[in-house]
């Protein structure tokens, strides 16, 4: 039920052809974010319409939901997407959720509302940020979890370290993380269920040493797919020097490589040709909801609340045949958002998500035709 076939591959980088068993998608592609099992101010119908070929979830939100998701009969048939789709372990929110965000880290601030309470060889005690029960989040604790929730893919539980924790520490918290995903696998194939496949993570934060370690561990276990995780650095250079620098420790012609929460056109251009199949990021659905449109495929982004667009009948993007884009001006987008409309958000989500979409056709057949 699951293959996975590189057609192309040259120096722009490679088309595969990746089959489901809820269809098949061809990458270069983006998987775009419904944390909670909702793309944010988009249905899964507008979703299709507009092109849009794999989706996420998140399994820590999902967790308290994952016996309902299970009894209504998996997410696919509870959220209304028969494609496929793959949720994340939940080892982002150890990240994010016990070291704040990425600006803080920058400043090397903890978070001070930290929800981690304990991480623990056996797995991580949060408080819940819906009630404040304990939670208890372990690689058998999440395979489980993501075989109630049933997506296509699912990603093996590890630890996401930020970068300006010492070499040290992101050394034995990658061998933690080879520990739980070596267990993540006993589990995985302990259900035995056909229809999905475990993706293995690359940890290993700057050091090349160690991404070179974390490459060694996902080559020679039996995952599907790999994501690469963790810090990749402080900024754009070495961000594409540690990504460039694993990516050649890969084996990666039998299987997808995914990178982890990088999505920005930039970065979407630059690692295609390292060989990066698949991306996420929040920022195309996020970018819509704040009034910006995504233009000329990612390269310009236009700003709908500014009184420049208030007679503005031009489309977003004259080149673009979403729905928003054949439907409506500039200038109702920015009458919208200044009404408060919820209806902005809506149009800009469905044009921003076809423009993500159509990047990638433009990826593809230039790897294709070249
Ligand atoms: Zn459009």
């Amino acid at each position: 039920m699951f293959t996975f076939e590189v057609i192309k591959q040259n120096s722009k980088g490679r088309v595969c052809l990746v089959k489901t068993p809820h269809g098949e998608f061809l990458t270069p592609s983006f998987y775009f974010c419904g944390t909670h099992g909702a793309i944010k101010c988009n249905d899964t119908m507008s979703m299709m319409e507009e092109k849009t070929q794999t989706i996420l979830s998140n399994t820590f939100s999902l967790l308290p939901f994952s016996d309902t998701i299970q009894k209504q009969g998996g997410i696919h048939k509870f959220i209304g997407w028969n494609k496929p789709m793959l949720t994340d372990s939940g080892g982002y929110q150890v990240f994010s959720m016990g070291y704040g965000s990425v600006s803080q880290e920058i400043k090397g601030k903890r978070n001070r509302k930290s929800f981690v309470k304990k991480i623990t060889e056996e797995g991580v005690m949060f408080r819940s940020p819906i009630n404040g029960d304990d939670i208890f989040l372990s690689p058998e604790v999440s395979i489980q979890t993501q075989y109630k929730i049933g997506a296509d893919f699912v990603v093996s539980f590890d630890e996401c370290t930020p970068f300006n924790i010492s070499g040290d520490y992101t050394k034995k918290s990658m061998e933690r993380s080879h520990r739980w995903e070596t267990r993540s696998l006993i589990e995985f194939e302990k259900i035995n269920n056909p229809m999905q496949r475990l993706y293995g993570v690359v940890q290993g934060g700057v050091f090349p040493q160690l991404r070179k370690e974390s490459c060694d561990f996902v080559n020679k276990n039996n995952f599907f797919g790999v994501a690469i995780g963790g810090c990749l650095g402080k900024d754009k250079l070495q961000m594409y020097d540690i990504t460039s620098f694993t990516l050649n420790n890969l084996e990666k012609n039998n299987r997808p490589i995914h990178l982890l929460g990088i999505g920005d056109v930039d970065d979407i251009r630059k690692f295609v040709p390292l060989g990066i199949d698949t991306f996420d990021c929040v920022s195309p659905t996020r970018l819509a909801r704040h009034g910006v449109a995504i233009i000329r495929k990612g390269n310009l982004k236009l700003k709908l609340n500014n009184a420049c667009y208030v007679q503005d009948s031009l489309p977003l993007d004259s080149e673009c045949g979403c729905f928003t884009c054949i439907n409506h001006s500039r200038s109702y987008i920015h009458y919208l958002l200044k009404r408060k409309e919820p209806l902005a958000a809506l149009l800009l989500t469905r044009h921003n998500v076809r423009q993500m979409n159509d990047l990638f056709t433009e990826i593809r057949e230039d790897i294709l035709n070249s």
